[in-house]
């Protein structure tokens, strides 16, 4: 193999060139990025570089020094590729060639179809996202923000220390919700199927041996991912009973 193309110059496309060199690999690799940045950290951009300015330079991710050779195509996309030539396609046109590929593009948020001018609506996923928002948030801005999970209520915190005044809509019950579902749910789980593995005759408190309701939740989860509350889990988990 003699040249790896990453597509998406992110933190999960640097680690990549970083383990391939790790591990042996000393041919080329070539980083495709749509953003015109070197791979940055981007949790600041809903806290400190927020309040304070946006600047990807002083965000970078530090790199081994292993990956000091690669090529980095930035501030255009791959628009395609072709897996059996083995090409991938630029928005520009251009043509690169690979042995391997890696695709490391990450996700983006959910555009919402909501109805009314575009104008003054913000994503908050890139540098650029951010930069736009910072200079909205001035003292005495009226800022809605749709989602309560981390990155909602953090802008909220940041904006309010800016002197924004600050909603939050969200769909749950309370803000973070989801975040602090996931966990306790992942907690259960983890919880629950240590104990059944030593004590296989545990039944629930409706007599249900407790892999069963362990198969029944995690059904009742891929269905209805961590929005459920204790009393649409199935049978309120989070107070059910083991019984010996
Ligand atoms: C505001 C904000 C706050 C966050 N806070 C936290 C936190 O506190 N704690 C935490 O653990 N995580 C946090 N995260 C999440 C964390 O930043 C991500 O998990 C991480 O960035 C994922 O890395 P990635 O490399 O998979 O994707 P990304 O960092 O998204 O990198 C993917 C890159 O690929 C590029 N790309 C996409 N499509 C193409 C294409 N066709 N061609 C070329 N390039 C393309 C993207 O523009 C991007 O530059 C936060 C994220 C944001 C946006």
């Amino acid at each position: 193999m003699t040249e790896v193309v990453i597509v998406g110059a992110g933190l999960g496309g640097l680690r990549v060139a970083e383990s391939l060199r790790t591990n042996g690999y000393q041919g080329g690799i070539t980083f495709v990025g749509d953003e015109p940045h070197l791979p940055y950290n981007r949790p600041p951009l809903s806290k400190e570089a927020l309040k304070g300015g946006v600047d990807p330079e002083s965000l970078e991710f530090r790199r081994k020094s292993g990956v000091d050779d690669v090529r980095w195509q930035l501030g255009i996309a791959a628009a395609s590729c072709d897996l059996a030539h083995r090409t991938v396609t630029l928005a520009d046109g251009a043509v690169l060639n690979f042995d391997a590929l890696a695709i490391a593009t990450g996700i983006r948020p959910r555009d919402l179809s909501i109805a009314g001018p575009r104008s003054g609506r913000f994503f908050l996923r890139d540098a650029s996202d951010a930069a736009a928002l910072r200079e909205r948030l001035t003292p005495g801005t009226r800022l809605v923000i749709l989602g309560a999970g981390f990155i909602g209520c953090e802008v909220a915190a940041t904006a309010r220390t800016l002197g924004c005044e600050v909603d939050v809509v969200t769909m749950d019950d309370v803000p973070m919700f989801r975040p602090r579902a996931f966990t306790l749910v992942t907690r259960f789980l983890v919880f629950t199927a240590m104990t059944a593995w030593f004590q296989p005759n545990l039944t629930t408190a409706h007599n249900l041996p407790v892999m069963s309701y362990l198969k029944q939740l995690a059904r009742f989860l891929i269905r209805n991912g961590w929005r459920g509350t204790d009393s649409t889990y199935p049978m309120g988990f989070s107070s059910m009973t083991l019984c010996a």
